[in-house]
């Protein structure tokens, strides 16, 4: 599939204390662009929606308004070509009722809420694989401002209350195109006692390191060993390019970073041939970007499939060679019946004993969330 991207130049950034290499200037980024833009009747109603259309425009694309709420011409003849189409479509469109009756989603927040869904890259393992319905296009919601303030009545009085926003959607991704990131920060630094929990395998942060965050957005990234990367994370920023971006963000303001809190979701882990090696090589290189004092936090997340989500990624991967052969795995059952498959017992064990030892050596001063 062909995707075309937009090569902009960064921001220079200014040196401080522990800053030394961004006195240079920093790499260029690769931004997603949709070959087809639509907005739906409802969105050009919204005032958001409107602002998406100037922002869209301007950057040069094309954009359509529908006379009508109904996104067609999603479809190809295979449900390969449905994928290439979809993946090139970014539709604007009013989010349902339904996405305001936010739902928790254990470990990583209290509560999910949704900027978007669906994603330009082409992950091999892609979580959204199974759990999304019909073609996969990008939907972005044009009501912004009402799904943000809809937020304010899940905060737990007297509390701390988490949001994640990356479960339907990689927000960075998307961000040129849509602003609703930036808008989600300053959102959430105006509310105090909240934070808002944010995922992304792209790197264009610039336009973020100067919000008014106030520490209530904590930023990850989603790192690998740089050959699972390689090999299954198409359309995505390197590994190298995610980590820089993880460094701007990280660095204290008057460093010429953002000062956000940060994180990294390492995922999926896979234990690949000599994995104990390329893990290693990759929190060495982590570390090296991040030689200095921040907020970090790890999630480990080993790779797991269902059966549903394994049949929508063999129809849109049928030449993957991502490992879902059932054989190597075991299965763990919720509450509700659902099942997926997982590594071994023994497998998960030696697993979580190299990456904790691991981390805490190289970053003691980070906090591991979770392993699952
Ligand atoms: S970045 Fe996340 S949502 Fe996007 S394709 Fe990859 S796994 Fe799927």
């Amino acid at each position: 599939m062909i995707v075309k991207y937009l090569m902009l130049s960064s921001l220079p950034l200014s040196s401080g204390d522990n800053e030394g290499s961004l006195t240079e200037r920093t790499k260029t980024s690769r931004l997603w662009m949709p070959k087809r833009v639509v907005f739906t009747a409802e969105s050009m109603e919204e005032s958001y929606g409107q602002k998406i259309y100037k922002r869209i425009t301007s950057l040069g694309l094309e954009a359509k308004i529908l006379k009508n709420n109904r996104l067609t011409g999603l479809r190809g003849e295979t449900e390969r070509e449905t994928y290439k189409i979809a993946k090139n479509t970014l539709a604007i469109v009013k989010a349902p009722p339904s996405a305001f009756r936010l739902t928790p989603i254990p470990p990583s927040a209290d509560w999910q809420y949704h900027l978007a869904q669906g994603c330009p890259a082409h992950c091999q393992y892609c979580y959204l694989a199974g759990s999304l319905s019909g073609p996969p296009a990008i939907r972005v919601y044009a009501n912004l401002p009402e799904i943000l303030s809809n937020l304010k009545q899940y905060e737990k009085p007297g509390a701390f209350t988490t949001f994640e926003a990356s479960c339907y959607t990689d927000p960075l991704g998307i961000e040129h195109l849509t602003g609703s990131l930036e808008e989600s920060i300053k959102h959430f630094g105006t509310r105090p006692d909240t934070q808002l929990r944010v995922v992304s395998k792209f790197d264009a942060v610039d336009t973020l390191l100067s919000l008014e965050h106030n520490n209530r957005t904590r930023f990850r990234f989603s790192l690998n060993a740089d050959q699972i990367s390689k090999r299954l994370e198409g359309g995505t920023a390197t590994i190298d390019a995610r980590m820089k971006a993880l460094r701007k963000l990280a660095l204290p303001k008057e460093n010429g970073g953002g000062g956000y809190p940060v994180g990294v979701v390492l995922a999926p882990i896979m234990p690949v041939p000599d994995w104990k090696e390329h893990y290693s090589k990759m929190l060495d290189q982590l570390k090296q970007h991040l030689n200095f004092f921040c907020d970090l936090t790890f999630e480990l997340i080993t790779h797991r499939f269902t059966p549903g989500s394994k049949d929508v990624l063999m129809e849109w991967y049928p030449n993957t060679g991502l490992d879902m052969s059932e054989e190597n795995r075991t299965v763990k059952r919720n509450k509700f019946g659902g099942m997926k498959y997982v590594y071994s017992k023994e497998m998960m064990k030696d697993l979580k004993t190299f990456f904790e030892l691991e981390i805490t050596r190289q970053f003691p001063f980070a906090k591991i969330l979770y392993w699952t």
